[in-house]
Order: structure tokens, then C-alpha cells, then sequence
């Protein structure tokens, strides 16, 4: 049985080469730049006030106070100013154009008008550049601004209107498709019979691609049968990913393995020392990957972060998909059978200086109930059996940790 770093780098080895595709700024929201974009002036475009008062020559005001003729202004928008000569101030306003001659900008603050506004006293001495953003300080033209790998969000999209991009190169999202199987499953606007449940799975692996800004396709239930599952599965690799959950445990894998085989899938790992989640298989057909995820709620959550979302993020173009992780003092002492490593749910909380978590009610990786209330999992190493109450223990922050509350 391999572990879930090797699961990991084989998951990583077996990655299509990403698609590309070209994106209009107003939808560009979120998504990842397969291209550097370049700086196609400078900026600032001129020396820049940054404060409203006087434009002046530093070298005028080494005697402060001095006294200088006031010229005439410079405002943002209202044309280019022309040469400053010794003795002379201009009037200039936050984000105007400074003047050529001028090479310093005192505050208004710290200068007096006379009454008749035709002279300003400038009361202290000034540095070069005082005030002044130099044209260029911010991006010089040419200059990569925002480079390939770079997630558009706010402040990118701020820029890509600064230089006049109206679009730009991103990696293509993947398409997405989840199959859930069992015969015991039923849709949830139905009522199951005493032998039945709803299908939870499927809906629970929708809003995690949620997370990651894919909208899934759901292709529905595949009973217990191999022309079925074969008939989904040749559905699903019509996509980029596929994500079947159920019929991969002990007593099922066979009858998965069959139709795989059938289908021209080779099948990279069928089994993971992890737990929940040890019969997760993962197969690939060229550039089509797909997942057997197991069917109990819980393993087919954790299986999902863990080895999914590694994959379907960097297919998005995302360097790190993974789930960040951090350290925390355990709070209650933990047994386990080892061999696996565990992912349990947990409750972190910052506490005298430091992230605690609280182990949460496991009963069984089909708890999904228990699971809710968790903002991590805390991860038990597979070679220890025994974790001491205010041991370090390493957090997986789940994916909507911080907007979790409790
Ligand atoms: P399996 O992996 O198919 O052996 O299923 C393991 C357990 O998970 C069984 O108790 C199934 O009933 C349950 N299960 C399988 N698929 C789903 C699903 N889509 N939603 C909720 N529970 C499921
Ligand atoms: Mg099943």
C-alpha cells in the first residue's frame, strides 16, 4: 500500500499539460495568468505630487523660510505645467503633473500664502524628491507587472486596466464530472425506501469544486452494474476529470477494475495508507483523468482535499492548491491503529498565544454529521499509535476555515 506522498507524487507525475484560453477583463475575476503581462508605460506617467501645496526647487528653500513668487498651478488632469525657474513656486494639486525645474513638492501644510496670493513662504527646507513619486517608480514601461501564474483578484485586475488590458491569457478551467454509484442511492428529492439513502456524496464533491471555482457536472447515479458504470464512466471522460465515489471498497473493486480495464484506463494507485479514505483509486486514459473515490461521506471529503484538489488546482494553474497547513497543541490525549496516516476532524482555536485543536467525535468515516462541526483535520502520523494531550500536532485548515465560526 503506498503512502499519501506517494500517492501524491504519482498524482503529480501524471498531470495533462494545461489548456490556455483567452479571457475578456470583465470576467477575469479569479482565474490565473498563463502569460506575463508587461507594463505598457510608466507609471507614474510623470513626476507625480503626492501631496497638495507648492512645487518648488529644493535648492531654493535651503534657508527656509524663504519666500517664492507663486507661478501659477498644476491639477491632476489639467494639462502639463510649464518649466519652474529659481524663485518660483507652483501651486500644484495630489496627483498633478510636478513642473520640469521643480524637484521637490512642500505641503501646503508647511507653507503660508500671503494675502494677495502672489508669494508663498515655504517654512522648512526641503529634501530632492520630497513629495514627488518619479515617473516610472511604480512600473517602468516594459517591466513584467504581473506575471504568468499570477491569480487575478482585486488589485491585478486594477492593474491589467492601468496598462489598457482588455484581456488576457489564463489557463482554461477543467471540466469537471461526478458519478456517484450504489444501488442503495436515491436523488435527494426522494424518499428512500427502508433499504436506501440519499446520495449525499455527489453534492458534498460539487461545493468542494465549488471552493476551487468549478461548477461540476453532475451525470447522476450508476447502479451496481457494469454496463451502467461503463456507460457513465465513457459519459464522464468526455471531461477533463471524472469523479466517481462508491463501489471502490474490498468487496467492489473487482467489479470497478473490470470496467476500467474495458474502458483503456490504466489504474496509477487503488489503495492509499490513508484513513479515512484507504480504497481510492486513481486512473488515467491520455489526457483524462479519473477518480474512485470511496463511498462513506466523510473519506470521499477528506480523499477529495487531499488528492483531488491537488490535481484539478494545478489544472486551473494554481502553483499550491493544497490545503494550507499549520501546527496546534493537541487538546485530549489520541489512540490509533498505526499504519495509516489519519486525517480526524478537528476544532482549532487561538488560545494564550497559540492554535489549539480540539479532537472532535470520530465514529466512523461515514459520520458526516460529527464532520460539521470541524474547521480542520488534524493529521496522526501512520507510524504512531499514541498522541499526548499538548503535543504539536500538524492542522489541515479545511477549505472554508475562516469563514467558519462556532
Ligand atoms: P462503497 O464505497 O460503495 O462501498 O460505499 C461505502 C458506504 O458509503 C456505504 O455505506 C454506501 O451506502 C455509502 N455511500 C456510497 N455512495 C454514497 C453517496 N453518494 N452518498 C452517501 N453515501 C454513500
Ligand atoms: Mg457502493
Amino acid at each position: 500500500m503506498i503512502s499519501v506522498e506517494e500517492a501524491l507524487e504519482i498524482l503529480l507525475s501524471n498531470l495533462p499539460e494545461r489548456k490556455v484560453e483567452h479571457i475578456a477583463f470583465e470576467s477575469a475575476l479569479g482565474r490565473i495568468l498563463a502569460e506575463d503581462l508587461a507594463a505598457t508605460g510608466n507609471i507614474p506617467p510623470f513626476h507625480r505630487a503626492a501631496v497638495d501645496g507648492y512645487a518648488l526647487l529644493s535648492s531654493d528653500a535651503v534657508n527656509a523660510p524663504v519666500e517664492l513668487a507663486v507661478v501659477g498651478e498644476s491639477r491632476a488632469g489639467g494639462g502639463m505645467p510649464g518649466q519652474l525657474r529659481s524663485g518660483e513656486a507652483l501651486s500644484i494639486m495630489t496627483g498633478a503633473p510636478v513642473p520640469e525645474g521643480a524637484d521637490c513638492v512642500q505641503m501646503v501644510e508647511h507653507s503660508k500664502l500671503s494675502s494677495d496670493r502672489r508669494t508663498v513662504t515655504i517654512l522648512n527646507p526641503m529634501k530632492i524628491r520630497e513629495n514627488i513619486a518619479v515617473k516610472g517608480s511604480e512600473a517602468r514601461s516594459g517591466e513584467v507587472v504581473l506575471p504568468m501564474g499570477q491569480r487575478l483578484g482585486p488589485a491585478e485586475i486594477a492593474v491589467m486596466a492601468t496598462f489598457g488590458y482588455r484581456e488576457a491569457k489564463v489557463y482554461r478551467k477543467p471540466r469537471v464530472a461526478i458519478v456517484a454509484t450504489g444501488d442503495e442511492l436515491v436523488e435527494i428529492d426522494q424518499t428512500p425506501r427502508p433499504d436506501q439513502i440519499r446520495n449525499s456524496n455527489a453534492h458534498c464533491l460539487a461545493s468542494q469544486l465549488r471552493y476551487l471555482d468549478i461548477e461540476a457536472e453532475y451525470l447522476g447515479i450508476a447502479r451496481d452494474d457494469k454496463e451502467e458504470l461503463r456507460k457513465r464512466l465513457l459519459e464522464g471522460l468526455e471531461r477533463d476529470v471524472l469523479i466517481i465515489t462508491g463501489g471502490v471498497s474490498m468487496g467492489e473493486y473487482d467489479f470497478v477494475k473490470d470496467v476500467f480495464d474495458g474502458l483503456g484506463l490504466e489504474i496509477l494507485f487503488s489503495k492509499v495508507a490513508i484513513k479515512p479514505g484507504k480504497p481510492t483509486v486513481f486512473a488515467r486514459r491520455g489526457d483524462k483523468l479519473v477518480f474512485g473515490l470511496p463511498g462513506n461521506p466523510i473519506s470521499a471529503l477528506v480523499t477529495f482535499e487531499c488528492f483531488v484538489r491537488p490535481v484539478v488546482g494545478r489544472l486551473c494553474g494554481m502553483k499550491a492548491p493544497e490545503l494550507p497547513r499549520m501546527m496546534g497543541e493537541l487538546l485530549a490525549d489520541m489512540q490509533q491503529v498505526p499504519g495509516r496516516t489519519a486525517f480526524l476532524p478537528g476544532w482549532a482555536s487561538w488560545a494564550d498565544g497559540g492554535w489549539k485543536v480540539e479532537p472532535l467525535r470520530w465514529k466512523s468515516s461515514a459520520d458526516i454529521i460529527g464532520f460539521t462541526r470541524a474547521n480542520v483535520t488534524y493529521i496522526f502520523p501512520k507510524n504512531r499509535n499514541f498522541l499526548k494531550r499538548g503535543e504539536l500536532v500538524e492542522l489541515m485548515l479545511l477549505p472554508d476555515f475562516f469563514a467558519r465560526q462556532r
